[in-house]
């Protein structure tokens, strides 16, 4: 597999530093509110990474870390009158609640950075033995100047940031460089602190994902991935002090990911311009979320639009309806039926997976990926049209594109057994008696009942065959 690496700026083959383990460490949410479309993409394209790898039978350790105290959560936290820890409790509930069902596989450990205290407090001591700290009014910093590789990812120097002083750059009158950063606040009244060997106070961000990269990933991990925007400062701090402290290279591969827009801007909580995934579910389902997410590369903006929005929810009911109806052929299938016609299938299911994994490989290119599920439904969509193929064949094709799909984390097979409920089936039974017993008249009223509620029925000669109508 090929991976973009944002540290070299091309493509590279991915090699662990163990034989068929890869360790991945992604910046995880800060828990002060429910989270938008925005946040949810990395949390799926990374998750994508991760079955991909699992379905190449590479072993994964996956870290996502849970940020439960910064001003936000200090701020929110007062605002709503209730503890830090509180608000931290409450959102990690509800953050599970939408990333299982975007079917996003839980981490293998999901930290919290006020349970790594002591692990952050080493990493700060150390820093200070070799040198990389001082001290202000306010905290513990780090010394920029003194870490020669500081810029390596993000491609900066110290004087391109003197020149272009970001917003998230505190301007500090004391600081020694404006790129230097907090490694400790000293506590403030009424916010939550922890003692340390410099008195009182909370760890700043950057600090908290090194230490826990470190506590449960090692010195040197294979990916680290996150947002784009977190290129600069965050990853690079990251770097800085983990480099400095452990003496080792910290990452070989970085991943970003781009951001979904509105209106070409950047869909951000300080903008007002979000869209939270809880709200969206309501109206598409997760699985056209997680689906229209997947539908753009990683690495590319993605825009929040009406229009895409519609064609993920016509994908994703297409790549269901083919399911289904694959299941009733096989189920009304013959022994005669055409061996064949059933074998090109079967070739044809061989050239999907290899098309598949080809797109994959390619820097996670889901979109290709897609198109590749797309073409076996297309093919069998025409195929079992023309001829009858054997269930055996069928069967194949059916696992295929399920299997595909739960590569992407799409359950085909549990939405389309789920699809038509029973007394749905039930009614459409007592249709086809009515017919036979050529009662046309309770036959149409059936009919019409049940497309009032939303499901049609075709003839087809291998009998009644319901399906649901799109809603969208
Ligand atoms: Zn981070």
């Amino acid at each position: 597999m090929h991976i973009y690496n944002d540290l070299t700026r091309q493509k590279e083959e991915l090699v662990p530093q163990q034989k068929n383990h890869i360790t991945i460490y992604v910046c995880g949410p800060t828990v002060y509110d429910l989270f938008h479309l925005g946040n949810a993409r990395p949390f799926v394209v990374y998750d994508t990474l991760r079955r991909y790898l699992l379905y190449k039978n590479v072993e994964v350790t996956y870290v996502q870390n849970f940020t439960d105290i910064d001003d936000k959560m200090i701020n929110r936290a007062q605002a709503l009158n209730i503890s830090v820890k509180q608000l931290a409790d409450e959102m990690i509930k509800e953050y599970y609640h939408d990333a299982d069902n975007l079917n996003v596989m839980r981490a293998d450990y999901h930290p919290r950075a006020t349970e790594t205290i002591p692990e952050i407090l080493e990493m700060i001591s150390t820093l200070k033995e070799k040198g990389y700290t001082y001290i202000l009014n306010d905290g513990v910093y780090f010394d920029t100047s003194k870490f020669a590789d500081y810029g390596k990812l993000s491609k900066r120097d110290l004087e391109d940031q003197e020149a272009g002083a970001s917003e998230r750059v505190e301007l500090l009158e004391d600081k020694r460089n404006l790129s230097d950063f907090v490694l400790w606040k000293f506590k403030k009244e009424g916010e939550p602190a922890w003692e340390s060997p410099w008195g009182e106070g909370r760890p700043g961000w950057h600090i908290e994902c090194s230490a826990m990269s470190k506590k449960y990933l090692g010195d040197t991990i294979d990916i680290h991935a996150g947002g784009m925007d977190l290129i600069f400062p965050h990853h690079e701090n990251e770097i800085a002090q983990s480099e400095a402290a452990n003496g080792k290279p910290f990452v070989n591969y970085w991943m970003h990911n781009g951001f979904i827009n509105v209106d070409n801007e950047k869909m951000a909580k300080s903008g007002g311009n979000f869209f939270l995934v809880r709200e969206l579910a309501g109206e598409y389902g997760y699985d056209v979320l997680r689906f229209f997410i997947l539908q753009a590369h990683y690495r590319m903006p993605l825009n929040f639009e009406e229009e895409p929005l519609m064609a993920a929810t016509h994908g994703w009911q297409r790549i269901l309806r083919s399911v289904e109806n694959i299941e009733f052929l096989i189920a009304n299938a013959n022994p005669e039926f055409d061996q064949t016609q059933s074998g090109e299938l079967s070739d044809y299911i061989a050239d999907t997976v290899q098309e598949f994994e080809r797109a994959m490989d390619d820097d996670l290119n889901t979109p290709d990926a897609f198109a590749a599920i797309f073409n076996l439904v297309r093919h069998v969509n025409i195929v079992s049209t023309d001829y009858a193929l054997s269930a055996d064949s069928l069967q194949k094709a059916r696992d295929c594109i399920v299997e595909l799909c739960s590569v992407l984390g799409l359950d085909a097979e549990k939405e389309a057994e789920a699809e038509i409920p029973a007394d749905i089936l039930e009614q459409v039974k007592l249709r086809d008696q009515a017919k036979a017993e050529r009662d046309f008249a309770t036959a149409d009223r059936i009919r019409d009942e049940l497309n009032a509620l939303g499901y049609k029925i075709e003839d087809t000669p291998q009998g009644p065959k319901v399906s649901r109508e799109v809603e969208h």
